[in-house]
């Protein structure tokens, strides 16, 4: 059995709560479910054989600590509480994170205000122990980057989401909930008295649907009888890693100013549990919702895409940064030269082939990237349908929000 794989379930005909979705958000959900109604059958519904295989199992494995999100935002709010909660549950359970911390580094004079906005963000969203640093400093915390000034997160940590993700699922286990694989879902209908969710092993009943479908969000909120506004695009995001010799280039995570216009954080170099050294994500907008190979293509994903009029807006509006990904997702070369931006000495020798992730990006049909988490609802659902980073960090609070939207009370 592959790492997650479980053992295959019967869905139930029937049940009190059923979530859609066997990633971080729909496990954390049912969980939370479960234990604010121990009485209630909740039950989990995936379509793939295992737990955690899309977004969650791809990620950069970050526990962010809440700097970047504008203060009053879903992801300011459940980003420090959730990483708060993570570490928490992580303790309880034997399972590692560590914080080692990040850098977020300014290399231009012109990158200095997108800074100070950081730190003005991270400072009103509550980041422990967040601080300005300058060039001397940056190099006693990264020996071999340079900037001409920095923002230090000491709280920003790292653990294996998909570990993570297997607990929570070993925790609905033992709650008596249950988790049906291969039950990728068809159709949804409701009436007065509940939910019909059609799926691959058959039809499953509920009082209420929780969705959390990732890159497929959007179709089932679709299929719920929601508006088809936001499209899920995806973003492939690829990732080198450093040879196990140099390593020692990287001591915590170095990040970039980001882009204030995108909601991604930009290419970064990360050291994570075992001491291996990830560098990426790029972020080229491909052909299918799961492009872990780069020429995979779905028609219907490129369809929806480039049918969708915020896609050409998008294009519009961004096309440089799109040629610039482009490069990054093609040449080795190109992507190494943006990151020697903050490591100079890195070259093309010092890297191996990493993986790759989709991050599910919810695009308005106005042509903006929807930026917070959303949840919507459609006659007894819930729909998570923009769930980026920082999702896998905010899980647990974020569960706990749902949970309270399926109770009515939002507050
Ligand atoms: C490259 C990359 C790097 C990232 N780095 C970080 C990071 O460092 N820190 C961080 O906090 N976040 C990070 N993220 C974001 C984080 O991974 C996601 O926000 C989070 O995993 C979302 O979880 P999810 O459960 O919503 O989605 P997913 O993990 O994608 O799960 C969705 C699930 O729904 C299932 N599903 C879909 N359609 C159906 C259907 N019809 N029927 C049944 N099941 C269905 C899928 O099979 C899948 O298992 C990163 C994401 C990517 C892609």
């Amino acid at each position: 059995m592959s790492a997650g794989a479980l053992p295959l379930a019967e869905p139930p005909r029937e049940c009190d709560l059923v979530v859609v979705g066997a990633g971080i958000v729909g496990l954390a959900v049912a969980r939370e479910l479960t234990l604010r109604h121990p009485d209630a059958a909740v039950s989990v519904l995936e379509r793939e054989p295992r737990v955690a295989a899309h977004q969650t199992g791809h990620s950069s494995g970050v526990i962010h600590a809440g700097i970047y999100y504008r203060p009053g935002s879903l992801k300011a709010e459940l980003c420090v509480s959730g990483a708060r909660a993570l570490y928490e549950y992580c303790a309880e359970r034997g399972i590692r994170a560590e914080q080692p911390g990040k850098v977020i580094v300014a290399t231009e004079q012109r990158e200095l205000a997108g800074l100070a906005e950081l730190e003005r963000r991270g400072s009103a969203n509550g980041v422990p122990g967040l601080r300005r640093v300058g060039a001397d400093e940056l190099r006693e915390i990264e020996p071999h980057a340079t900037g001409i000034a920095a923002l230090h997160s000491p709280a920003t940590g790292v653990v294996d989401f998909d570990e993570v993700a297997r607990s929570f699922a070993a925790d609905l286990s033992g709650a008596g909930a249950s988790i049906a694989t291969g039950c990728g879902v068809r159709a949804i209908s409701t009436s007065a008295e509940a939910i019909t969710i059609a799926h691959a092993r058959g039809a499953t009943r509920a009082r209420a649907a929780v969705l959390c479908a990732g890159a497929w969000s959007d179709r089932l909120a679709v299929a719920a009888g929601a508006s088809p506004d936001p499209r899920i695009v995806p973003f492939r995001g690829a990732y080198l890693r450093l040879r196990p010799e140099r390593r020692d280039l990287v001591r915590t995570s170095i990040y970039p100013v980001p882009d204030p216009e995108l909601p991604f954080l930009g290419m970064h170099l990360t050291r994570g549990l075992d001491g291996d050294v990830q560098l990426g994500p790029s972020a080229l907008m491909v052909g299918a919702r799961d492009a872990y190979r780069l020429r995979r293509v779905r028609p219907l994903d490129l369809a929806q895409t480039l049918s969708w009029p915020g896609t050409w807006r998008l294009v519009g509006e961004h096309w440089r940064t799109g040629l610039a990904e482009l490069r990054h997702g093609l040449s080795r070369r190109a992507f190494i030269s943006e990151l020697r931006r903050f490591v100079p000495e890195l070259s093309t020798a010092d890297v191996l082939p990493g993986h790759a992730g989709v991050r599910a990006q919810a695009l308005g049909r106005d042509g903006s990237l929807v930026d917070d988490f959303v949840v919507s609802r459609t006659e007894r659902a819930l729909h998570v349908r923009n769930a980026p980073s920082p999702a896998a960090t905010s899980s647990l609070a974020l569960a706990a929000r749902i949970a309270d939207m399926l109770a009515g009370d939002p507050d």
